[in-house]
């Protein structure tokens, strides 16, 4: 038996994280997740955040020496060239960090990664199947704006910086429509966990 690498996406929150706690909760799996190991790449005094800061200067780290997330996000967020580069040094981490975390498992389980770029990063080699959250735009610019306390344009531009979420449920083999209550999302899970 082979793992079964189930890769788990959406688009910014339509409901990656419900469905993982749900997974762990109600079927014990393993849960891995991208967003994770893509902080422990700029952990302090770590190889790729002492490249940031020479490639900004120390203003883009805190007092204590950590990265100043906040800063990091609007030089990328307005500027393509700069979030490639930034990318280029940590999605090869987090590509190495999902290898050694999936080697420790035994060779016939079934272990969920949770990458919200997965896509984006073009990581999808390291999954057997892919499962797209989707919700209808709507209802994911009224859940943002209620979750993080944004206006609507905030919501809006958060969601239009990613790939478009209906061209990620065509590369999907499973999509979960979190349009509905929970309950509706939960009876979906079980039937692809189990298909
Ligand atoms: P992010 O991309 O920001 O990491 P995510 O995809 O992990 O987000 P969640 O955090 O699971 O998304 O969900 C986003 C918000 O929507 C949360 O506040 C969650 O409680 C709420 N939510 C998720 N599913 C439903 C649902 N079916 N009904 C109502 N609220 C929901």
């Amino acid at each position: 038996m082979t793992q079964r690498k189930i890769g788990l996406t959406g688009g910014i929150g339509t409901g990656k994280t419900t469905v993982s706690n749900y997974l762990a909760k109600t079927y014990k799996l393993p849960i891995l997740d991208a967003d994770i190991y893509a902080r422990q790449a700029v952990e302090i005094n770590s190889p790729i955040l002492n490249k940031i800061a020479q490639r900004y200067g120390t203003e883009i780290l805190l007092s204590d020496g950590s990265l100043n997330r906040q800063k990091l996000g609007e030089v990328v967020f307005h500027n393509n060239e700069e979030r490639i580069w930034l990318e280029q040094q940590i999605h090869p981490f987090v590509r190495q960090r999902f290898a050694e975390e999936m080697n420790k498992l035994p060779s016939n389980s079934t272990v969920i990664l949770v990458i919200p770029l997965l896509f984006e990063a073009k990581l999808t080699n390291l999954v057997t199947e892919i499962w797209v959250v989707f919700v209808d735009e709507q209802q994911q610019i009224t859940r943002l704006m209620q979750r993080n306390n944004l206006t609507i344009e905030q919501a809006k531009a958060r969601i239009n910086s990613q790939m478009p979420l209906v061209e990620k449920c065509q590369k999907a083999d499973v999509i979960l429509d979190n349009s509905d209550s929970l309950e509706s999302l939960y009876k979906q899970i079980d039937a692809a966990l189990t298909s």
